[in-house]
């Protein structure tokens, strides 16, 4: 049996080692453009790979996908994370999870990870393909023909996985080439748009707080569902950033917003606290330090610079001490911190993680993630439809959907 599949990243990597794990006999011909493995796999996580994650409830993990979650199901009980992470350690990459659950190489360095395939593949049952850009691929009487550029001669295989990711961060070689091949094979693709990006805001004062971050912040859009995300986030140079931005920008990722129709959001510094509570808060704290100005006052719930920002945001005089300030101040000011208005006008432009929308999964079985109309052909990883938050379970998806396709592909 001879096994083609395009695109050397997480899926495909996953894919390919296990069925050589599974079917030894089969010979696997993984094809990718550039001149190594799992380019993106090594630049994730900031270069120390956010492998999976270390929410070890199966379920609970289903619920960070706010697209695919059910379709999932199969795949990730059949490879949760507690097995990828047992995989890993047992080809010789020791993992760590953090307090945040994310799950790292214990070296911070994604080129262990890609390193456990790469021992596995230097069996002769392995055909690396480098630096091999398919054009086109045709499912023929005897299997599917794989042409790559400049081969005019192309490669049959019995059985094809399409594992060649969506179409953010282009320059790794996922660009989107995958989509026209399941399609040229009979395959609908659903509406694309980028997900987990930063915010460009329309105000500039961010620009001031830059790098300046909360653990938690309730983040909300102003859209027709106001979807909302807490979590940590930070300021930046254009805007907002973080884990709270980069969920809610999965949340609204097919939302239509630029500068004359910007998105608008707020954040909640104290999503445990009531406006009336924080407003009291801040009375007593006012009365106790009378000859303290306000800003000094606000200071002490926020940092500094955002304290003196909210007094200036809030036309309230800087030199206004605590006995001179008076309750409708102190009320605005809570609602501030409660509800921190901001104009989104673009995403992170090209910054995005991940796409979301992909292969429509009611053309694929989620028990084997072979195609439901063309019989040899298999899927996995981030060419589905499928999409999660910051935290590895991108990654997870890749891992497990590949996984599913490498053992079901004889
Ligand atoms: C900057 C960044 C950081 C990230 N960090 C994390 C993280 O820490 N944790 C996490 O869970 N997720 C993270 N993600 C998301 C995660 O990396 C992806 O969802 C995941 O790698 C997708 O895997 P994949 O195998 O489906 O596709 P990809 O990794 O995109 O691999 C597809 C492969 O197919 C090849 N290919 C495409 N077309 C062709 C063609 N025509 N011919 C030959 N080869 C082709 C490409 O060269 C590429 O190597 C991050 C994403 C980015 C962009």
């Amino acid at each position: 049996m001879r096994v083609g599949i395009i695109g050397a990243g997480a899926a495909g990597l996953m894919c390919a080692a296990t069925i050589f794990e599974t079917h030894p006999d089969a010979e696997i011909f993984l094809f990718d453009r550039n001149d190594g493995l799992g380019k993106k796999v090594i630049i994730s996580g900031g270069g120390r790979c956010n492998v999976t994650t270390g929410i070890l409830d199966v379920k609970e993990v289903l619920t960070k996908y706010p697209r695919g979650g059910k379709f999932l199901s199969s795949a990730m009980f059949r490879f949760p994370p507690s097995a990828v992470i047992e995989w890993f350690e047992s080809r010789g990459v020791p993992l760590k999870t953090q307090d945040d659950l994310r799950v790292f190489p214990v070296s911070d360095d994604g080129h262990d990870i890609v390193g456990a395939f790469e021992r596995l593949f230097v069996d002769p049952h392995f055909h690396i393909l480098l630096k091999s850009a398919v054009t086109g691929v045709k499912k023929r009487k005897d299997g599917f023909a794989i042409t790559v550029k400049g081969n005019p001669d192309p490669m049959i295989v019995d059985t094809l996985v399409l594992t060649t990711g969506g179409q953010a961060y282009r320059h790794t070689g996922s660009t989107g080439d995958g989509y026209a091949f399941a399609q040229s094979l009979g395959h609908s693709i659903t509406p694309l748009a980028p997900s987990l990006n930063a915010f460009f805001t329309r105000e500039t004062w961010p620009k001031e707080l830059s790098g300046l971050s909360f653990e938690s912040a309730k983040i909300t859009a102003k859209r027709t569902e106001s979807p909302s995300f807490t979590g940590p986030f930070l300021f930046t140079h254009k805007g907002v950033s973080g884990p709270a931005v980069f969920a809610l920008s999965s949340l609204v990722a097919f939302e239509k917003y630029d500068a004359t129709d910007p998105l608008l959001i707020t954040i909640d510094l104290f999503p445990t606290q009531t406006v009336d509570s924080l407003r009291a808060k801040i009375e007593t704290y006012t009365t106790e330090n009378p000859n303290k100005q306000f800003s000094n006052i606000i200071h002490t719930l926020v940092p500094k610079s955002l304290a003196e920002l909210i007094v200036r945001e809030l036309n309230i005089s800087e030199t206004k001490r605590g006995n001179q300030i008076a309750k409708k101040e102190m009320l605005k000011t809570a609602q501030w911190l409660k509800a921190i208005p901001l104009s989104v006008v673009q995403r992170g432009a090209g910054d995005e993680f991940v796409t979301a929308g992909g292969v429509n999964l009611n053309e694929v079985d989620p028990l084997t993630m072979q195609s439901r109309l063309c019989p040899g052909l298999f899927f996995a990883g981030e060419i589905l439809d499928i999409d999660g938050y910051t935290g590895g379970f991108n990654l997870q998806a890749s891992w497990a959907t590949g996984h599913l396709a490498g053992e079901n592909v004889y």
